[in-house]
Formats: C-alpha cells, structure tokens, sequence
C-alpha cells in the first residue's frame, strides 16, 4: 500500500465524529499546518506589540498612558483631556462600524483572527499541545487515573497559562500609570490589585477553561452577526453540490454517484470551535479558515482539486452569481461613508486639538455695579484650563466697540500648572452714555503661541429696562 493510501487510511482514525458541543467536554482542535494556520500567527504577532507597548517612551514620557489620577490621556504627541472625550466616541463609533463592514464582507473575521478571545484561547490551547500532545493524547491523559506524569504535566500547563495570565493582567495596568514595582514594594492600591487580578483571571477563565463557549455563549456579536452578513458575504462554506454524497474511499478508489467528500472529519477536528462546517452555516463558526486548510490538505492527498471547503458566498455558491464590487454593495456604500466621516472627524480632532480651553462667565449677582464716578463696571470669571504637559504663562486682552472700556485695575499674565484650571476675574467699567447697540467683548487669552476668544456682553442699566 503507497504512502499516501496510509496516510488517508490514519485521516479517518484521527477525525472525531460531530456532536453539538455544549460544554459538557472540551474541544481538542487539532493543529495543523496550512495558509490560514499562517494568517492565524501572523494575527497574533498584530496582538504583541500590547505587551511591549508600555515601555515604549516619547518625549521622556511613557508614549500611551492612561493617567487617570491626573485624568490626561497620552499618546505619544496628544494630550488628550476629558473635554476632548468627544473623540472618544468617534472612535467606539468607527470601530462598530468597521467590525459591521467587515462582518458584511468577510463574515465572522474578527472573531477569526483579531479577537483576543480567539488570539489568548489559541495561544493557551497551543501550550496545551505542546505539553500534552496531539487530540488523542490529550483525551487520553484526560481519562488517566492520576499519576506523577499526569500531575507535573497539569500543573505545568496551568502554571504557564496563570504566568501568561498574570503578565495580561499587568500589562494592561501598565498603560493606567502602575508600575511593576508597586506590585512588589506593596504600594499598589487595592483596586489595582482587584483590576489586576480580575483581568488576569478572566483570561485564565476564558482562554484556558471557557474557549469556544465563551464565544458561542457569551459574546454577543456572535447572535447580531446575522444581521450584518448578506447573500454575497464570503465565509468558509462547504461545497455541498461537490461534495456530496459523501463516502469513505481511498487515493485511486472511484465510488458511482459518490462526492468528493471522503468523510474523514478532519474539518471538524481542526475546528476550534466545534462546527461541522458541512452542516451549513453555523453562529459557532469564527471563519477562521483552519477547516479550509485541513480538507484542502486532504484533497491533496485523495489526488483531488482543492476548494472543497472555501471561501464563498452564497450567491457563488448556490446560484453560481459573480461576486459584486464591493462599491456597488449597499451595505457597503452606508459603512464606508460613515467610516469616513468619523475618520475625517476624528483626524481633524486630533490635528485641532487646542493647547487651552478658555470659558468665560459673566457675573450674574449683580449683572452690574454703579461706581462712585457713575461709571459702569462688570465681573467676568474667565476660566482657562492649561492642556500641555508643562505650566503655561497666559496673557489676557479684550476687544470691544464700547468707548473707553478699561479695567478697574491691570489685568496680570498668569501661570497655569499643567492639566489645571484658573479661574481669572477681570473686573471692566465704562460710561453708560458709551454703550451703543453692540456691547460685545471679546476676551482673547495667548499662550504658547495659541490665541483663544470668547465673546460675551457688557451690561448697564438700560440692558434690562
Ligand atoms: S469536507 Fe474535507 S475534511 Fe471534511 S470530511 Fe469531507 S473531505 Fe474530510
Ligand atoms: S467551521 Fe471552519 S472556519 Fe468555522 S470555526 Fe470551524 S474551522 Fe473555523
């Protein structure tokens, strides 16, 4: 018997018989070599730059950091305040519409190959492998009495995942201002030993003992998704017209009426999440592809043409269609434009971003007071917030048609510490017989070569006869 007709021949010992997975057992994906195995890597390697990403320094300060004691958030250049949260916003609402564009063309992708669900679960499953060995071992270890083996390899495996774990949880501290050491000089405060050990357990939990459940039971995305998709959305689909009838056969063997299907299950082994793709499309799906890999690698080996199980769409698959443009896909047209108008806003925000804020407050009680000349004088609380990382000297002028408008006494330039607001009260008086129809002043504070200015009123008696 060839090589190859043995190698068929184990497909079938290897495959695992499809049952609905409740989780009442733990999948044991198989792991196998292929181009979407690669695009899995290459996803994770997107995923590492989160653990270097707080040691990162610009400008002799951590480049992305959360600070929220001082409630200023950085990164690299831009300081960003809990005025500018706005963006915020834009943000949420372009990364929602753009897993919405995806979902539309390519399915479940995100949750394929982005997803720190799917990215950690992968990660974790991928020591599991290495330290228990292929599906068949580890079930097989599963079912062990236990031993000494059995037990330095359990908790070997669960030390690494707390370690990986634990280190997921700290880095994520790290872009909220803590540092390694206070976790080990013990000035750490308790919410942060909480978040920490929260985050940390929760990936544990997740990616070690939940996997695909958590994906078909908790993540909501994953009950929304058909909403988003349409009849020319490509996903991983099962080439049931080819396929079918399907049937067990050998490299050369050649079956009446049979498809090209040789039932051997290893598109249900590799799946990490359970799926028999052959079933149709199923919620548990993540398009990942892996199936796409592990029957193209069998086709290979059966001497059959690749594609069997591939990325299509409905209308290619079902009513042979050509793929449509993607610029002449509704759906398409309605998420792009609304990319690109939260980008445009989110890029001109991040371009416009003042180095103030300035605010000013007309006096209300009393709106204004007689002086002993007769003159008129007015209170403004000019509030202006400093939004650089270092103290600001600001300068303080006003405009306004109103004759001889001046302050009561000289207006000082002020200092303002980093990320603070000053109230300043600059305190005008005029003639009421100088008071024409315009009696707008405009406030104007220059720091760090930005001018502000804001507009507001000069009152009188005859203002509120
Ligand atoms: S679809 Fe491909 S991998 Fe799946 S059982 Fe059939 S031949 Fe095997
Ligand atoms: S059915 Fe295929 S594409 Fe879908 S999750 Fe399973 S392996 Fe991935």
């Amino acid at each position: 018997m060839s090589q190859k007709s043995n190698q068929v021949d184990s497909l079938y010992e290897e495959g695992e018989q499809w049952v609905q997975n409740l989780g009442e057992k733990t999948v044991h994906a198989k792991r196998m070599k292929g181009k979407f195995r690669n695009i899995k890597w290459l996803a994770i390697a997107v995923w590492s730059p989160f653990f270097f990403g707080p040691y990162v320094t610009w400008n002799g300060q951590q480049a992305i950091l959360f600070d929220v004691e001082k409630r200023q958030y950085h990164l690299f250049d831009v300081t960003i305040f809990p005025q500018d949260l706005w963006m915020l916003t834009m943000v949420l609402l372009f990364l929602a519409i753009l897993l919405a564009a995806m979902t539309t063309v390519l399915g479940r992708v995100f949750c394929g190959y982005f997803c720190f669900q799917t990215i950690w679960t992968d990660i974790f499953t991928f020591i599991e492998n290495q330290l228990e060995g292929p599906p068949a071992k580890r079930r097989k270890l599963e079912k062990a009495p236990w031993n000494f083996t059995k037990i330095r390899i359990k908790i070997s495996k669960h030390l690494i995942w707390l370690a990986i774990a634990l280190l997921s949880g700290v880095t994520w501290m790290l872009y909220f201002g803590v540092s390694w050491s206070d976790y080990f000089d013990g000035s750490a405060s308790s919410t942060t030993l909480t978040i920490t050990a929260a985050i940390s357990l929760g990936a544990y939990t997740f990616a070690g003992h939940m996997r695909e459940q958590a994906c078909l039971w908790i993540c909501p995305y994953a009950r929304i998704q058909g909403a988003m998709v349409d009849k020319q959305t490509i996903m991983p689909t099962y080439d049931h017209y080819r396929g079918e009838d399907r049937g067990k056969l050998k490299k050369g063997q050649y079956a009446e009426g049979q498809g090209d299907c040789i039932d051997c299950n290893q598109c249900v082994a590799v799946c990490p999440t359970g799926v028999d793709i052959r079933k149709g499309q199923e919620y548990g799906c993540i398009t990942c592809g892996l199936c796409i890999d592990a029957c193209d690698s069998v086709m290979e080996k059966v001497g059959k043409p690749k594609g069997l199980i591939r990325y299509t769409s409905l209308d290619e698959m079902k009513f042979n269609k050509p793929f449509v443009a993607l610029y002449k896909r509704p759906r398409v047209i309605v998420y792009s434009t609304i990319l690109l108008v939260a980008l445009s806003i989110l890029t001109y925000g991040l371009f416009n971003i003042a180095s103030m804020d300035l605010k000013v407050l007309h006096d209300r009680q009393p709106l204004f007071v007689q002086l002993s000349d007769g003159s008129i004088r007015n209170k403004y609380e000019l509030k202006v917030m400093n939004k650089t990382d270092q103290p600001m000297l600001v300068n303080i002028g006003f405009d306004s048609t109103i004759k001889d408008l001046k302050p009561t006494k000289e207006i000082p330039n002020v200092t303002i510490p980093t990320g603070n607001v000053k109230s300043i009260y600059v305190y005008l008086k005029a003639f009421e017989r100088n008071v024409g129809d315009n009696n707008s002043v405009i406030f104007s504070v220059t720091g760090d070569e930005t001018t502000l200015k804001y507009e507001s009123s000069f009152f009188t008696p005859k203002s509120v006869r």
